[in-house]
């Protein structure tokens, strides 16, 4: 028996408010679970990590300090921002000595309340190689990385290389929320020059406290609003 028309193809109609309550519900749902999922979540610590130290001399720069001390530099000045805005501050080095990998992650680790920067330049035998990267791993990360990211952009007019999923010691064995970034090549002698500088260095610092910062008022106001 050949069914009427209106069972093949139900009258558009009757399945619109339906279609339309499908979609405002999965919308919902996805904004719900990237906002919850991307953003680090309460925080009172932060963990700047100044990258390498003693023997281990980091990147050789084009011409001038090491990478090891223009990270220790910049941290340090991250560091001054970040308590003259109330936050508590724990630092992996404050000086030039070596720190393993492990004792880095261990600071951020055994404090619920943190989160882990690390503060790095970048190299590549590619002279011409420039810009900056910031990379994280797990997604609760993401947001901090393209906040700070989208500052040291700004900081210097870098080519913006984007924030990048990276399985990196210190972001794959850290329990929070953690972030590495490459704040320029000192192999390219233009970008060099520009993070040799320490005018450069502490607007690059003050605007990663800045991104580090928006990211902790977003998770206040949005758990105010939640009240
Ligand atoms: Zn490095």
């Amino acid at each position: 028996m050949e069914l009427p028309k209106q069972f093949y193809f139900p009258n558009l109609y009757c399945i619109l408010p339906l279609l339309i309550l499908v979609v405002v519900f999965l919308t919902g749902c996805t904004s719900t679970f990237v906002v919850g999922s991307r953003g680090t979540g309460r925080f009172d610590t932060v963990v700047i990590d100044a990258g390498h130290g003693g023997f281990d001399r980091g990147a050789k720069p084009a011409s001038g300090i090491y990478e090891k001390d223009l990270a220790l530099d910049t941290a340090r000045r991250v560091t001054r921002k970040l308590r003259e805005n109330g936050l508590h501050v724990v630092e992996t080095r404050t000086g030039d000595y070596f720190v393993t990998l492990d004792q880095r992650v261990m600071a951020s680790n055994r404090l619920s309340d943190s989160i882990f920067v690390s503060i790095h330049y970048n190299w590549d035998k590619k002279k011409k190689a420039s810009g900056i990267e910031t990379f994280y791993l797990n997604p609760n990360s993401s947001r901090l990385a393209s906040r700070i990211q989208s500052e040291m952009v700004a900081t210097y007019h870098g080519q913006d290389r984007g924030i990048k999923s990276r399985k990196l010691y210190v972001l794959r064995n850290n329990k929070r929320p953690a972030v590495l970034c490459e704040l320029g090549f000192i192999s390219n002698s233009a970008e060099n020059g520009k993070v040799q500088s320490s005018q450069t260095r502490q607007k690059l610092a003050e605007n990663i406290a800045k991104a580090i910062l928006a990211e902790r008022a977003s998770f206040l106001s949005q758990s105010a609003n939640d009240r």
